[in-house]
């Protein structure tokens, strides 16, 4: 923390345009090494090599999204309502941050944190989880290469975190706390920093409805199931965890989505026709598998899958799930894991009910060619995100982020820069 409070006072000063070019080049940097970084990221976490091209590929748009905003921090100036004075806003950066990010996404889950720190001149201190820290020291390397000056980005691995991130937490030269994991540790940091009424992001856990309408394109929901569900082997925050299909097209979706998660090959992330990783760890796959094995007793059909895989890793067999009960665990937890529980409905209304029936709201999928119902019910449901028609939603110029259990803060787009920024107000006297 004292390298990132010093280096604050030289960082927040740097010409824009310099702390731009930093981004950039780092950008440039992680394009150039994208097979290395790949290769590492896919021995340290278990993906599929092409699966972690696109990660970094995402992570480093970050930096060159938010290195072309660096050049356009402004603030207002403006009469105030009575005539007889002038109101002055300017925007400054909130000074050292924390940044704590999980496993699942080793890069991203930086990026989308040091790249609006950097481009708004604050100092940071990252730990990346106790499973990936290679990817991260990585990225750090390359920020140095790109001319990034010392004690600007700190990274602090540690395999016992509590301990040693609260000392951090209650320390008071530290300003910003932005942590993307699990809601439960998420609750916890929260309590820490309000002692000193830190400003704190959250990006926490997800519950994602996928709702298909009688009207959807069939085909389109089914490739849009297969990404928003498999992505990453279903261990994102955004992954599909509940499909909800309309009782028209239930059984045909069923049928087509356990058909193409049986053709997908398990294996390591290293060997060019895997599709599918292991899981990060045995808690990991334990938990998907007792998960599954709870649907099974409470009367729900294993279309496809519903086992363990042998191999030289934690491999879960792809899943689908149909029959499912009201009162199936996974249907209010985060699965984490490459399994699809798919119910049938019958009534808009009771689905967007079913949809909001979750502490979380992280993001919804929804399906529909009809504008007019696509609207309606987005209304309706509780999430910080949609995808309409749209299987991805994450993109560097978005505002990435949740409500309820699912956190608060945003990451990505004009959102993810204020974030990093206060606002000062200076009442000028001029008649
Ligand atoms: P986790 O256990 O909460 O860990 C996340 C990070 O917090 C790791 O760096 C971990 O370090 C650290 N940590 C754990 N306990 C801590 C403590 N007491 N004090 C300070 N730091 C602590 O989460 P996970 O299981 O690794 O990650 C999966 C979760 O992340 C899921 O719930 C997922 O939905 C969520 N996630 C959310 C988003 C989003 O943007 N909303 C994105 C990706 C993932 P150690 O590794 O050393 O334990």
């Amino acid at each position: 923390m004292g390298a990132a409070h010093e280096a604050f006072e030289m960082f927040r000063t740097m010409a824009p345009r310099q702390r731009s070019d930093i981004l950039r080049r780092s950008y440039d940097l992680m394009i150039e090494r994208l097979d290395d970084l790949a290769l590492l990221m896919t021995l340290e976490m278990g993906k599929p090599v092409v699966e972690s091209k696109a990660e970094i590929t995402y992570a480093a748009n970050f930096f060159r999204w938010y290195g072309e905003e660096a050049v356009r921090i402004d603030g207002r100036y403006s009469v105030n309502e009575s005539g007889a004075g002038r109101m002055l806003t300017m925007r400054q950066p909130v000074g050292p941050c924390l940044f704590i990010t999980p496993w699942n996404f080793p890069m991203a889950m930086g990026t989308r944190k040091i790249g609006p720190a950097i481009a708004t001149g604050c100092t940071c201190v990252v730990k990346p989880a106790k499973q990936t820290p290679l990817s991260m020291l990585m990225l750090g390397e390359i920020l140095e290469q790109a001319g990034c000056p010392a004690g600007v980005v700190n990274i602090l691995t540690a395999s016992s975190s509590g301990q040693i991130m609260e000392p951090l937490i209650r320390d008071r030269r530290l300003r910003k706390l932005s942590f993307t994991g699990s809601t439960e540790v998420g609750r916890r940091l929260i309590e820490q920093g309000a002692e000193q009424i830190l400003r704190v992001s959250m990006e926490l856990g997800g519950n994602a409805p996928f709702l298909i309408f009688e009207d959807a394109d069939l085909d389109a929901a089914v490739d849009g199931a297969m990404i928003a569900k498999m992505r990453n082997g279903g261990e994102a925050c955004v992954a599909a965890n509940r499909f909800y299909v309309h009782e028209s097209v239930a059984s045909e979706f069923a049928d087509r989505l356990a058909a193409r998660m049986g053709q997908l090959k398990v294996g390591r992330g290293t060997d060019p026709d895997v599709n599918v990783g292991p899981l990060i760890d045995e808690a990991q796959r334990s938990k998907v598998a007792e998960l599954v094995d709870d649907a099974r007793n409470r009367g729900a059909t294993i279309a496809v899958g519903g086992e363990r895989v042998d191999g030289p890793g934690y491999f879960y067999a792809p899943t689908v799930v149909t029959d499912v009960p009201d009162d199936a665990a996974f249907l209010k937890e985060e699965i984490f894991g490459p399994v699809a529980p798919v119910r049938s409905f019958s009534s808009e209304q009771d689905v967007i009910r079913w949809a909001n029936d979750t502490e979380y709201g992280l993001v919804a999928y929804v399906y529909t060619q009809d504008i007019n119902r696509a609207f309606g019910v987005i209304e309706q449901l509780d999430t910080g995100m949609i995808g309409l028609n749209q299987r991805l939603v994450s993109h560097a110029g978005a505002p990435f982020g949740g409500v309820k259990a699912s956190g608060y803060g945003r990451e990505g787009g004009h959102e993810g820069l204020h974030e990093y920024l206060q606002t000062k107000y200076i009442a000028l006297n001029i008649p």
